[in-house]
């Protein structure tokens, strides 16, 4: 079955150069990328992201690792993507491996390249959706449907009046 998955490379990924090791490994799965961006995020957006995690005694911690508040001002960025094609969520999620990297299978990217920090965060390199339901609402938060290469949800076209920065 035809999917989509939201892959993020969190910024430990970025501060450690992993971005190439990581879309090599993805590269194994071959699907394609479809919208890719590099994104600074904000504390709405990632608390919307994590919702799931809103009752967890770790919730602050994850919106402040993905917000990129844990790595210093020039990592406060994640690299954004959506991944397409058969089993989309499953492949990517294997190859990520599990949400502990400690636990993650050893040639696993996150077994590969995560690491459990001394103060019990689970730096583990990359997001990717878990369910479809999950992609479906986590891509629709991150991108906008002018942003994907393909047409992977419907669209409605509405008329809004908005102010938007432009190159001066
Ligand atoms: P994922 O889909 O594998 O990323 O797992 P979740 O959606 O459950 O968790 C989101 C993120 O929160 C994970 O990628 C970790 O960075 C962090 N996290 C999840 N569970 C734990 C936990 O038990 N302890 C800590 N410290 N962080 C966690």
């Amino acid at each position: 079955m035809i999917q989509q998955t939201l892959v993020i490379v969190k910024p430990d990924g970025l501060k450690k150069s992993l971005t190439g090791n990581i879309l090599t490994r993805l590269s194994e799965t071959k699907l394609r990328i479809v919208a890719a961006k590099v994104v600074h995020v904000s504390p709405e957006l990632a608390e919307k992201h994590y919702i799931h995690l809103k009752d967890k005694p770790f919730f602050q911690e994850v919106v402040k690792y993905i917000c990129g508040e844990l790595h210093g001002a020039e990592y406060r960025r994640v690299l954004a993507m959506v991944y397409r094609g058969d089993d989309a969520i499953v492949k990517v999620r294997k190859l990520a491996g599990t949400t502990n990297p400690e636990e993650a299978e050893a040639t696993s990217i996150r077994g590969q390249y995560g690491r459990l920090t001394t103060k019990g965060l689970f730096e583990n390199v990359l997001h990717c959706s878990s369910d479809e339901k999950e992609a479906e609402r986590e891509i629709k938060l991150w991108f906008e449907p002018q942003e994907i290469a393909e047409d992977i949800f419907p669209v409605e076209s509405i008329e809004t009046k908005v102010q938007r920065t432009v190159w001066k």
